[in-house]
């Protein structure tokens, strides 16, 4: 795994400066800094998050004389019980969503390589509390309603932890096989996260495939707009993408290589991901800019085979904007 820095690069300004004019008078902006870094100790709790990186173990305070389990195990003595002293105790690791989880799909930047992921309370089996967890599903984009109150998760821990809560995260169980559901300690890596179903197209009609050929022309156009533009390939600049395209109409293919941007008539052999929208008109109306492709995706109007490809969806969003506002110059 690449080095993670505490500030992502990103949020590093760049030595720049810029005037602003208050009552005629023209003032001088210089971006500086200010930074301070310090060590923050997990202290009491230190337990639950070495059993998580260390022994892929969830671990909850047990009162013991009310007996009543809670995770994370953040009480040493039991409010309830006139400060009865607590154990640690194992939780298992499949439980029960408390409530229907929120979806982000616009993280910060401290976030943005994860979204869209959910967000809940699950109670574990043998905990009586709930534990809050991000969420994810391994058939493509996470979508509302996917996850709800009630459904079933398992709690899969990551390949690379480093003793935080998000080294942990869940999925629906029904996504596992039963020897994955049963398995303690499941690994991101052990989970199948290519096993997307893709949603089924309807038949196509001569109107569909005469959409198609327009949508698909139009999308050439402003791709080679988007080519010869700056910002634009700015915004692809060192992002590597073959996208297979399922419109009811037809298929294409979208190849994204550092900056260059190609709109191809084409199947692609093993593509980075899939894209399926019955409409063909979806993505050359986000390209265009009249509206936006993380809005279809939100929608159901269109879906992506890998939840974590919501970035690419993202940075072509990103572009339709930055062509808009070259054209409004
Ligand atoms: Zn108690």
């Amino acid at each position: 795994m690449a080095e993670k820095r505490v500030i992502p690069f990103d949020c590093i300004p760049v030595v720049a400066s810029r005037t602003i004019t208050i009552n005629n008078q023209d003032y001088l902006l210089t971006n500086d800094a200010m930074y301070t870094f310090y060590e923050r100790s997990k202290g009491e709790f230190s337990p639950f998050f070495l059993a998580i990186r260390d022994e892929k173990k969830i671990l909850g305070c047990k009162c013991t004389k009310c007996g009543i389990v809670r995770i994370p195990p953040f009480l040493t003595t039991c409010p309830d019980c006139d400060f009865a002293p607590t154990e640690l105790v194992e939780v298992g690791q499949v439980g029960k969503m408390l409530s229907t989880p929120p979806v982000t799909y616009f993280a910060t930047s401290m976030f943005l390589d994860i979204a869209p992921y959910g967000r809940g309370r699950v109670i574990l089996d043998g905990a009586d509390t709930a534990m809050s967890v991000n969420l994810f599903t391994t058939t493509g984009i996470l979508v509302p309603g996917l996850i709800k109150k009630g459904t079933e998760v398992k709690v899969i821990f990551r390949d690379e932890r480093i003793g935080e809560v998000t080294d942990i995260f869940c999925v629906p169980t029904s996504e596992l096989t039963p020897e994955q559901v049963a398995k303690k300690g499941l690994q991101q890596s052990e989970v199948n996260w290519e096993a997307a179903v893709e949603p089924k197209l309807p038949r196509a009609t001569n109107k569909d495939v005469t959409a198609y050929k327009e949508a698909l022309k139009e999308m050439q156009a402003i791709a080679a707009e988007i080519n010869k533009n700056e910002r634009c390939r700015k915004d692809i600049a060192g992002w590597k993408r073959d996208i297979q395209v399922k419109t009811t109409g037809g298929e294409f293919a979208i190849e994204i290589n550092d900056g260059d941007f190609n709109i191809i008539d084409k199947q692609v052999k093993s593509p980075d991901f899939v894209m399926v929208c019955p409409d063909p008109k979806t993505l050359p109306d986000g390209l265009a800019y009249r509206g936006a492709i993380t809005d279809s995706v939100i929608m159901k109007k269109l879906w992506i085979s890998k939840n974590m490809e919501f970035t690419t969806i993202f940075k072509l969003d990103r572009m339709a904007r930055s062509l808009a506002r070259s054209k409004k110059e």
